[in-house]
């Protein structure tokens, strides 16, 4: 028997496209199966419906401790709406299903449902249904959105060519960095708990720009709807769940392109700066392989520098080169890093990552 941890979550995936991708050639109507954010279904009069589901496991990416429920509730269709975005579509309307333990009550599920509902309306995605089940593995979230856009206008993994410049929107390593201040907290809520000791309370407000940007990431609606007033369609486009390092590789790879970065132009903001401080570590591994900052990493060709330039909170931070050149950063000491061997930068010691180990659409 292999362990999963054997062959990790992209190998797993690889697996399972391998038993049920097998007659895709049987469904002409599919135009994207398992291998990007979205899959994509052609809906006729040159529409393409995009369809995402994703699994949230509680003390897997989430932990009720330091995560309010109605914030919970917020995330999950945050996270899910960001990869129809992924793919350059809007998200038209989604499910929602959960399984619940014993200990969760009434009142809690009515707040989970409330910073759905927060989300639902921010986005414009109303809840059309879903499923509910008692769970003996905790609180399990489980949601399905489905989007929309002209075929010719949906942007894939593998559209970009040498050439084209590499973007990405907001700021990095943030989320992580709120990741950390959560769990340094939560270690000193279970010492108080162990303790019996009424009197400690977190203090978070210190750390309010962090925290809030892992707790309630806002998936980007508005870039998708600057793209489509200025007329930028991305050569390609991938949402930043797992890190910038894993989502340039699957770029990358699926392009079949090499990239350079500039660790110089790498956007983060001066509080995940603080915050790295604060724990000895390096801020650019924050960005790197932090992850969860669900902002969008996107090429587009030259010819729309000028374009990409009259948006706001969009930095270029590389170019695409050819697969031969491999895919690099050039650090602020002047080295090629190779981001492909990630233990020629990497600062975090195993556990200490992103927890998560979501079995999504991506590969
Ligand atoms: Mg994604």
């Amino acid at each position: 028997m292999t362990k999963i941890s054997e062959i990790g979550e992209f190998g797993l995936i690889h697996e399972i496209k391998q038993i049920v991708d097998k007659n895709y050639q049987n469904y002409p109507y599919l135009q994207c199966g398992i291998g990007d954010d979205c899959a994509v279904i052609d809906g006729g009069n040159g529409v393409s419906q995009v369809i995402t589901t994703d699994l949230l496991v509680e003390q897997i990416h989430f932990d009720l401790l330091t995560t309010p429920v109605s914030h919970l509730g917020y995330k999950s269709v945050s996270v899910n709406v960001s990869d129809i975005y992924a793919m350059n579509a809007v998200p038209k309307y989604a499910t929602v299903s959960i399984g619940v333990s014993e200990s969760i009550s009434v009142e809690m599920i009515k707040e989970f449902y409330q910073g759905v509902f927060r989300a639902s309306r921010g986005f414009s995605v109303p809840i059309v249904g879903g499923d509910t089940s008692a769970s003996i593995a905790g609180f399990l979230i489980s949601i399905t959105v489905v989007g929309e856009q002209k075929s010719e206008l949906v942007s894939y993994r593998n559209g970009t060519k040498e050439g084209d410049v590499l973007c990405v929107t907001g700021d990095l390593g943030r989320a992580y960095a709120g990741l950390k201040i959560l769990m340094r907290e939560r270690l000193q809520m279970l010492e108080d708990i162990k303790e019996n000791n009424q009197n400690y309370h977190p203090v978070f407000e210190d750390y309010k720009t962090v925290i809030q940007k892992h707790l309630l990431p806002k998936a980007r609606k508005d870039i998708i709807e600057e793209f489509a007033k200025y007329g930028i369609k991305p050569t390609s486009m991938i949402d930043i769940s797992d890190g910038l390092a894993s989502e340039i590789k699957h770029l990358c790879r699926n392009s079949n392109v090499g990239v350079l970065i500039h660790e110089i132009k790498i956007p983060v903001i001066n509080d995940t700066k603080l915050i790295a401080d604060l724990f000895a570590d390096d801020t650019t591994t924050y960005a790197l392989f932090g992850g969860e900052d669900y902002e969008l990493l996107f090429t587009v060709g030259k010819d729309m520098i000028s374009k990409i330039e009259l948006m706001e909170d969009i930095t270029i931070i590389g170019e695409i080169k050819s697969k031969e050149f491999g895919v690099k950063m050039l650090s602020l000491e002047h080295e090629y890093v190779d981001l492909l061997q990630r233990s020629g930068f990497d600062h975090f010691k195993s556990g200490t990552s992103n927890q998560k180990n979501n079995l999504d659409n991506e590969d």
